[in-house]
């Protein structure tokens, strides 16, 4: 029998009346003639408050304790979801990361997955024609038998990895909004759902703070070739895919994402030699402060002195400040700069790699809003530039008209 996997988040399940509602996608399935796993995650705001006990209780709680507690989540929503599916009819049972077992890493709070054994799961299928529900985001240290979680956002990667042990047929993320979209909807009004996107394209614009996958999940995806389907646990449309890159053709540009996190920090004027850099960005990478952008140039006017601008989390930026400093002065640079007031644009496609010209077509649709780029950083398949954030609606807006992605794609 074809096998199913189908996720739900955290406001599909925020309380027993929305869980009732999913509960009919998963009868819809089930009538289909699908072997089912349900994968689900705590309901919304849950795991929040579960994090804020932890560091009520303790400044310097231990991370095991902080896995327990923080696993209990999932754990009531999927007795949750079993119960309503029994009382439905349709033969259900709940399954914690322990029991299947989901076996992982001791990285406690962001846990990779090893190894998961679905024999179990089948027996379920085979013997009971019995719906698994998962409690998503935890699983078990492989040599303690600690408790793990997989990091916020993890159950995505709960269910992606179940379906590639159970050879699902497909992965169904259900949220709260109906696919991935070219651009925030927020902020541009034209934006349009996805049909179907690429794992590279997914993986660029989840790292650039699209939020409707865990970047890992997408990496899972990936590596085991699992289609996923995210899609709306509050209508009956399909969603978008998210495949490998082969049977369909790629557009230059298939979404445009901005990321408001960073700050950008320039050293001006330090001492041109060997060492310096490595001594910068060392004592960052040490304090774990990690660096997005870099930019180095010789200065103007300046004999043998460089220039270097760069971009690290707004949230480090404190932190960051203070190493920073030290190492401005010991160089001899001017008094350093930092501007938070800046935003990330990005535009993400296949296609980049055999269309020429795409990055000159973003500056100068940048150039013809009046909008100056401060830096710029690209990779195959991504083009990003920083540019002031009162620019960022102005400029998300352009881009995503500029590449015609207010226009549904010509099939
Ligand atoms: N409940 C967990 C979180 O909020 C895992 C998840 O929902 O994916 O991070
Ligand atoms: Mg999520």
């Amino acid at each position: 029998m074809a096998r199913l996997v189908m996720k739900f988040g955290g406001t599909s399940v925020a309380d027993v009346d929305r869980i009732r509602n999913l509960a009919r996608h998963v009868q819809r399935e089930v009538e289909a003639g699908y072997d089912i796993a349900v994968v689900v995650s705590a309901m919304s705001g849950k795991t929040n408050e579960l994090v804020d006990w932890c560091r009520i209780a303790s400044r310097f709680y231990d991370p095991r304790e902080y896995d327990a507690v923080v696993a209990a989540g999932e754990q009531i929503t999927a007795g949750l979801l079993a119960i309503v599916l029994q009382d439905m009819g349709i033969p259900a049972r709940s399954w914690q990361g322990w029991q299947v077992p989901i076996l992982t890493s001791d990285a406690h709070g962001s846990a990779r997955i090893a190894d998961i054994d679905g024999s179990a799961i089948f027996k379920g299928f085979e013997e009971r024609k019995e719906v698994a529900v998962i409690a998503g985001f935890q699983g078990l240290h492989k040599e303690t038998g600690r408790i793990s979680t997989l990091g916020r956002g993890g159950s995505d990667t709960s269910a992606v990895a179940i379906a590639a042990a159970i050879k699902a047929e497909r992965c169904d993320i259900y949220t709260d909004v109906d696919g991935v979209y070219t651009t925030d909807p927020n902020i541009c009004p034209s934006a349009r759902k996805i049909d179907r996107i690429s794992y590279e394209e997914m993986l660029e614009l989840a790292s650039l703070g699209a939020k409707v996958l865990q970047i890992r999940s997408v990496e899972v995806a990936m590596k085991y070739g699992v289609p996923v389907h995210v899609r709306s646990s509050f209508s009956d449309r399909t969603g978008t895919m998210v495949v490998g890159e082969e049977g369909f053709e790629s557009v230059a540009v298939a979404g445009v994402a901005y990321d408001k996190g960073e700050a950008k920090v320039q050293l001006v004027r330090m001492k041109d030699k060997p060492g310096v850099v490595a001594k910068i960005f060392g004592m960052l990478a040490e304090h774990n402060v990690s660096v997005d952008m870099i930019i180095q140039s010789p200065s103007r006017g300046g004999k043998d002195t460089t220039d270097v601008t760069f971009t690290v989390a707004k949230s480090d930026l404190p932190r960051a400040k203070e190493l920073i400093e030290k190492t401005a002065a010991e160089y001899g640079s001017e008094p350093v700069e930092y501007d938070p007031d800046i935003v990330k644009v990005s535009i993400v496609g296949l296609g980049m790699r055999s269309h020429a010209g795409v990055a000159a077509k973003m500056f100068g649709i940048l150039a013809s809003e009046g909008i100056n780029i401060q830096a710029i950083s690209t990779s195959e398949i991504k083009i990003s530039c920083i540019i002031a954030a009162k620019y960022t609606e102005l400029a998300v807006r352009a881009l995503h008209e500029g590449f015609g992605l207010d226009k549904a794609p010509v099939a």
